[in-house]
């Protein structure tokens, strides 16, 4: 799948990439190089930013006529890396293509969990929830958090951790199945739909009445505005994504700023692959709960490389249900 041009405001179209065909030889180039056949492929916001001709964030622009990339799975076909070899299973970052050259390839065990966990609980998206939590919401027993997008890849690992270590969790959503899911399977307390609210203050104040502690950022936009009002003295705002925001050629203003300094508010950005340190628990962790039947998982897998561009779209529209991922191989 190539990009075909790049799309500077607006809403991206699936008619912005196109499924094409190489002749290109895959080879190894040198040493510590993969070779896979792709399974997976993830979808994900930070991708809206790679359609994008200037860079507005960490990671460049995909360039048009190139094949796109991100977060995948794939079985090894070549390698002249010492820690890989044929049949392996590796996460890792791969082209939007049937064969790819693998990077930052971690060996993955397809027996521990269904192999597409990997692409969400048990990968990226998990890990951004446990790092935003755990670590940068300082979270308190009995205290409460609220999550926006929090039906999402990452917003349900965040309710289902918050809710195993024992806060108050409210979270909303954009359709009333989603909000369904998060009271059901995704342990929030509470949920509303954010699209039936004409006033978002007005709504936390009625689903967080004593305030909110930890708020989980993954919208911006209004909604960030509407929180700070709602924030507790000392909240910590853990700031992990602006969905609302990547289609605007201008940010929404925050009006409410102010507030950080009368709440004495804790606000943080971060980005996962800072905290990489964290790995090794967050597996520990997130394996074992699973086994012991604490957590659950949603996602929306769409069937063959050629959907994968509406299923990127989709997303960003809010069509997902649950982690938005793309089946391109049998193992
Ligand atoms: P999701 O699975 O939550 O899918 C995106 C969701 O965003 C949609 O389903 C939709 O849900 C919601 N959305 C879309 N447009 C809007 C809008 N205008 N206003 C409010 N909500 C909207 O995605 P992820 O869980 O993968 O990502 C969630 C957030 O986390 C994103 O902001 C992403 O950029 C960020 N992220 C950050 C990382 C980091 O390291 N900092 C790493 C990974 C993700 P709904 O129907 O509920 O509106």
């Amino acid at each position: 799948i190539t990009l075909k041009h790049h799309v500077d405001q607006g809403r991206a179209h699936e008619s912005d990439m196109e499924l094409g065909t190489t002749k290109e030889k895959l080879e190894l180039k040198g040493e510590n190089d993969v070779i896979v056949r792709v399974l997976y492929l993830s979808c994900d916001p930070y991708l809206r930013g790679r359609i994008r001709s200037t860079q507005d964030s960490y990671i460049p622009p995909f360039t048009p006529g190139k094949p796109m990339g991100g977060y995948g799975l794939g079985k090894v076909l070549q390698s002249s890396d010492p820690n890989f070899k044929e049949g392996d299973v590796v996460s890792g970052v791969m082209d939007w293509a049937d064969y790819s050259h693998a990077f930052r390839s971690t060996k993955v065990d397809p027996e521990a969990v269904p192999l597409s966990y990997y692409l969400g609980a048990l990968g990226m998206t998990g890990f951004t929830a446990y790092v935003g939590f755990f670590k940068i919401c300082e979270p308190k027993k009995g205290e409460t958090i609220y999550v926006s997008a929090a039906s999402g890849a990452v917003g349900q690992m965040v309710g289902q951790f918050a809710r195993l270590f024992g806060c108050h969790v409210v979270g909303s959503a954009g359709s009333q199945q989603k909000v369904d899911l998060l009271t059901s399977k995704f342990g929030y307390h509470e949920a509303f739909n954010y699209k039936e609210e004409p006033d978002l203050d007005a709504a936390l104040k009625r689903y967080c009445p004593g305030g909110i502690d930890m708020y989980f950022e993954n919208v911006g936009g209004k909604m960030l505005d509407a929180v700070l009002l709602n924030m507790k003295d000392h909240g910590r705002i853990a700031v992990c994504g602006m969905v609302s925001q990547y289609n605007k050629a201008e940010q929404d203003p925050i009006y409410n700023l102010s507030y950080v300094i009368k709440r004495r508010l804790k606000l943080e950005g971060f980005i996962q692959t800072d905290h990489l340190d964290l790995q090794p628990e967050f597996f520990k962790s997130v394996i074992g709960w699973f086994k012991e039947g604490k957590l659950n998982y949603v996602e929306d897998i769409a069937d063959g490389l050629e959907k994968a561009p509406g299923a990127l779209i989709g997303m960003l529209d809010g069509k997902n249900v649950g982690k938005q991922s793309v089946k391109v191989s049998d193992v």
